[in-house]
């Protein structure tokens, strides 16, 4: 599940919120890192992808004209979503509260915006206890991105005012991987990505080889 999307009932539109997984849904392509959704792909890729969906100048391929060209486009279609849809990096059984790791703030757009919030969370992420999350999220930040944490470390634990929130827990053969000696520990995975920087295939190939939305060593090999 990436960090969100919004969903617009009257359109029938599914709008991704992150901005690389935006890039990659109006180029009509999946993401080729769980982290990085568009990392192969220069600025000026970019730019030729929201002049053709867009209309913008193709030659201008500056990061700050980029960013105000997808935050004109985004923006009037947040404030009409509907729903927000996110998913959980980790949910703690303590208190109910689950947790989305941002760098753009796109999750709380989600959560906060539309009337109806709803969180898709694999059951894997649950930890027991509230002081179990601190070694997680430097884990996930430090691997992911090398830094000490996410620029967002949202915390949800029931609906804002006035909205609506569903939490839906995904087993979807988690469980019976659980069961399997040889294959349970890869539910200890945080999707952090450090394994496809890693991978001499994935650096070879590129995630969008694999045909798979989790590509490199965690994910469906070519
Ligand atoms: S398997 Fe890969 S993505 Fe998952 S936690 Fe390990 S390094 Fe990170």
């Amino acid at each position: 599940m990436p960090d969100g999307v919004l969903l617009t009932k009257s359109r029938d539109q599914v709008i991704e919120s992150d901005l690389g997984e935006r890039i990659q849904q109006l180029d009509g392509q999946p993401p080729s890192h769980i982290v990085f959704p568009a990392i192969h792909k220069t600025r000026q890729d970019v730019a030729r992808v929201f002049a053709r969906t867009v209309g913008t100048d193709p030659e201008n391929d500056g990061p700050h004209f980029l960013t105000e060209v997808m935050r004109n486009n985004a923006r009037p279609r947040f404030l009409a979503a509907d729903a927000g849809m996110t998913g959980g990096n980790f949910a703690v059984a303590e208190t109910g509260t689950f947790m989305v790791c941002t760098n753009e703030g796109n999750a709380d757009i989600g959560a906060s915006v539309p009337p109806l919030h709803i969180a898709s969370i694999g059951i894997e992420k649950l930890v027991p206890r509230v002081e179990d999350l601190g070694v997680f999220l430097r884990l996930l930040s430090r691997s992911a991105e090398g830094t000490p944490l996410t620029q967002y470390s949202s915390h949800f634990t029931g609906p804002r005012k006035g909205g609506e929130l569903h939490i839906v827990l995904v087993d979807n053969g988690r469980s019976r991987r659980l069961g399997m000696p040889d294959f349970w520990h890869s539910l200890k995975c945080i999707r952090c990505g450090a394994c496809m920087n890693t991978c001499p295939v994935y650096r070879r190939s590129g995630g969008l080889a694999y045909g798979a939305i989790y590509s490199g060593p965690i994910g469906r090999h070519p």
